[in-house]
């Protein structure tokens, strides 16, 4: 009996009935083309098939975006999801919140960008990195609902650094963090942050290799490692195969970090000519996050919403990211599209799509850097980022025709994550 009980489990287990998706325009990022009519057939978590027509089989269930131009699942390289900055209280939080409030205030994050249509997200940086961690387990096992993660854990920097997380304390509270802690000095140091991330659990390693806007610091874009730590860094992640991201401002701290040989460089903001040819030659990817830079330089205008010493950066850096972005986009430094949601807030990470699209980039493109190109970013091209044979099936669609108004991508009319619903469309 518990034998017979046991096959039929298994039997209902395999016979999962496919789903069908009737997508009226099925927008092909890889080939940068628009298609009509198409059938995507889903089994599990996964595209088994894409069928020209609308096809129909006796026991499928048929979702119909006949009216919708559907396309895969956003990506955004650059999110912090265990925060949201909101002043002035955010500078007093690290003192009363425990890590169970940060979780749960996480998972709120969460939902909201995976219903905004992202699908998967980079989490570069963290303090709490149990929260952190615990939030991509959970959703990885299906009890909380939100995109794929990619954590980096604490985030390394210098000592006074971005990422120092004792910057502006009083001098009792301050101590003296070390690699454990995410701060290194020298190469030594270097090496066992990086393993200490490995231990962690971290899936991609941050570093902050200028000042940052938001830090209790007075320089916002000034180097703060050294070619030798930056070295040492790139080798030990390749060690660990790593994906290196680099938090940057100024030219000279980006330029080191791309010499050095990371992947990525977020912000950018006053990447020069040099540092764009460099990141050609190298194919280092550039992540702009115009909607961070939008958000601080908003607030920067405002009384009291952010610190003295953080106001007068946001009211530099914000402005220019964009024209920055819009250079680099002309010279043709790979783009990989990353908001710094957690700065702006999470849920309007498709905002980005038009702080990019307003300054030239064709809307194709625009949605390239946040599929395609993500993809290749966190070495995952061969199931993400594509509606294909074999991808996930993480799929978002808009009854708007987004090439006509990208702000369409805002506000995403259904999303599908890894085979399963997450917002339906509404039927007229
Ligand atoms: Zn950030």
């Amino acid at each position: 009996m518990r034998y017979l009980t046991m096959c039929l489990l298994l039997l209902s287990a395999t016979v999962q009935a496919d789903t069908l998706i009737h997508a009226g325009r099925l927008v092909d990022v890889a080939a940068g083309e628009v298609l009509e009519s198409q059938t995507i057939r889903i089994r599990d978590d996964r595209v088994v098939a894409l069928e020209a027509g609308f096809v129909t089989d006796e026991t499928a269930e048929v979702i119909d975006l006949r009216d919708a131009t559907v396309m895969p699942g956003f990506m955004d390289m650059h999110v912090h999801l265990l925060q949201e900055l909101d002043p002035p209280g955010s500078y007093a939080e690290g003192f009363y919140l425990n890590s169970a409030d940060i979780a749960l205030r996480a998972t709120v994050y969460a939902r909201r960008t995976l219903e905004a249509g992202f699908t998967t997200v980079r989490d570069l940086g963290a303090r709490d990195i149990e929260a952190s961690f615990a939030l991509r387990d959970a959703i990885n096992q299906g009890i909380v609902s939100g995109p794929r993660i990619y954590a980096a854990g604490k985030s390394i920097a210098t000592t006074g650094g971005h990422a120092d997380p004792t910057n502006g304390l009083r001098e009792d509270l301050r101590g003296d963090p070390g690699p454990k802690e995410g701060v290194i000095n020298g190469p030594e140091e270097a090496y066992k942050a990086v393993r200490q991330r490995y231990k962690d659990g971290s899936d991609v390693v941050k570093l902050t290799v200028t000042g940052g806007v938001l830090s209790l610091a007075k320089s916002g874009d000034n180097p703060q490692f050294t070619d030798s730590e930056l070295e040492a860094i790139v080798a030990a992640a390749q060690d660990y195969n790593f994906v290196v991201a680099v938090h940057a401002h100024g030219a000279e701290g980006m330029k080191r970090a791309i010499r050095a040989g990371v992947h990525s460089v977020e912000h950018g903001t006053y990447m020069d000519p040099e540092a764009m040819e460099l990141m050609k030659e190298r194919g280092t990817w550039y992540v702009p996050t115009i909607s961070a830079g939008k958000w601080v330089a908003d607030l920067s205008e405002q009384d009291g919403k952010l610190p003295d010493v953080v106001r007068p950066k946001a009211a530099a850096v914000g402005p220019q990211i964009q024209q920055t972005f819009a250079d680099a986009w002309q010279r043709g430094v790979p783009i990989a599209f990353g908001t710094d949601a957690g700065v702006s807030p999470h849920g309007a990470n498709g905002r980005e799509f038009t702080f990019m699209v307003e300054v030239g980039m064709p809307v194709m493109e625009a949605l390239r850097s946040a599929t395609v190109n993500a993809a290749r970013l966190l070495r995952a091209e061969s199931e993400l980022g594509q509606i294909a044979p074999g991808f996930y099936a993480d799929i978002v669609a808009v009854r708007e025709d987004p090439f006509a108004d990208v702000t369409a991508l805002e506000s995403p009319d259904f999303v599908m994550k890894g085979g399963r619903v997450v917002i339906a469309a509404a039927s007229d």
